[in-house]
């Protein structure tokens, strides 16, 4: 089937309209009408070419929101007209012992990524949400709760797990004391998460200015990083840091604000650390620096599920397809309060 989508055709190209075909759909496929697309830092780096594996043209987006335009006739959860979302995958083997987990972005032969990999089935390249339609297997689609906005779920899908996924994984609830470092798409909505399971939470950011948003977000306390008296006066502090930073950076300075074996979860960023981290910080007090990729597709929704309940959604600025290579500058600055999320009206003007 014909879709319109935007794409990048090199890594300092702008994104462009471009028609290309999808499949027809299998009997197990949802063919779902895109109305909304959150814009992650990831799409950046993937049309950038940031980790050199990028092939083009690439049509990034997943965090995916759209009705439900037809189904396979195998499908049995959904049918026209649902309300749904798709995530970072669109499939994996199913066999392996990570997927039989519902760790299926573990899965031992590669899980299918909404964008910039290769269906497993028809070997063409996927491609992701920026886009007016996409067709998906049932298996990775999502149920989007009752009465929730379609335009702040988007973020979900993506920023939601991600932060929910750790956050889970360690426990946390009434009691815990959660820090998250930086404000951002997967920061803000880590702050809410946090704070919608019951933990005291706090933000690290680099940039004054962000307290006030913080607090409306879910912070009971924000710390300067680039303070050393207000990181000195959280010592030995937190259970659990989400590390959201997404490029270079020394994590040294955030050790010792754990609790004894304390978790620092790194979650932003995939390269080397520039800066060695001191052994001492995790041997003494047995702490430890970890990280986790985005969240199975149970577990995702049983995070939508839980947003639904407790009235999550991300803040998010709504924009046109048109506005998506701004978006991307703008991302580079931090100035988005605090994701954007593409129209998908705007693509047909
Ligand atoms: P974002 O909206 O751009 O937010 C990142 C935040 O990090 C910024 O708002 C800023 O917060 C802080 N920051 C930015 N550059 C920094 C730097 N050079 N040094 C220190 N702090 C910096 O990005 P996002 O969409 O939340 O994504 C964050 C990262 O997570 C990206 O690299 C993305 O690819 C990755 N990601 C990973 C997964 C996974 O499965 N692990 C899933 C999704 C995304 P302050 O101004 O408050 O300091
Ligand atoms: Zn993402
Ligand atoms: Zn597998």
């Amino acid at each position: 089937m014909n879709v319109l989508s935007y794409a990048a055709q090199s890594a300092s190209g702008d994104l462009a309209p471009l028609a290309l075909e999808r499949r027809e759909p299998r009997t197990d496929d949802v063919v779902i009408d895109i109305l909304f697309c959150g814009v992650c830092h990831t799409d950046l780096h993937l049309a950038r070419n940031h980790g050199g594996f990028t092939s083009y043209p690439i049509v990034p987006g997943h965090e995916i929101i759209g009705r439900v335009r037809q189904v396979g006739a195998a499908v049995q959860r959904f049918k026209a007209g649902d309300l749904v979302g798709v995530g970072c995958m669109v499939d994996s083997c199913q066999h392996c012992q990570p997927c039989l987990k519902g760790w299926e972005q573990d899965c031992a032969e590669g899980a299918t990524y909404t964008y910039n990999s290769i269906d497993r089935h028809d070997g063409m390249p996927t491609f992701g949400g920026y886009s007016n339609a996409i067709v998906v297997t049932e298996k990775f689609v999502l149920t989007l709760p009752e009465g929730m906005d379609p335009a702040g779920a988007a973020p979900l899908l993506c920023a939601g797990i991600t932060t929910w996924s750790p956050l889970r994984r360690w426990n946390v609830g009434e009691g815990s004391k959660v820090a998250v470092i930086g404000l951002g798409g997967l920061g803000h909505t880590a702050l809410k998460l946090a704070k919608a399971l019951g933990a005291d939470v706090t933000l690290f950011t680099r940039s004054s200015g962000k307290e006030k948003d913080a607090f409306r977000l879910g912070a009971d306390h924000v710390v300067l990083s680039g303070d050393p008296a207000q990181m000195a006066a959280v010592a030995g502090r937190f259970d659990l840091i989400i590390d959201t930073v997404p490029y270079d950076h020394d994590v040294n300075p955030y050790m010792p604000t754990l609790v004894l074996e304390g978790v620092l979860v790194l979650v932003g960023y995939m390269g080397p650390l520039g800066t060695p981290v001191n052994a001492g910080a995790v041997v003494r007090g047995r702490r430890a620096i970890t990280g986790s990729f985005i969240g199975g597709i149970a577990e995702t929704q049983e995070m939508l599920d839980f947003c639904g309940k407790h009235g999550v959604v991300s803040d998010v600025e709504i924009i046109s397809i048109q506005q998506i290579n701004q978006a991307y500058e703008r991302i580079l600055k931090s100035d988005v309060k605090y994701r954007f999320v593409i129209d998908m009206a705007s693509l047909k003007s």
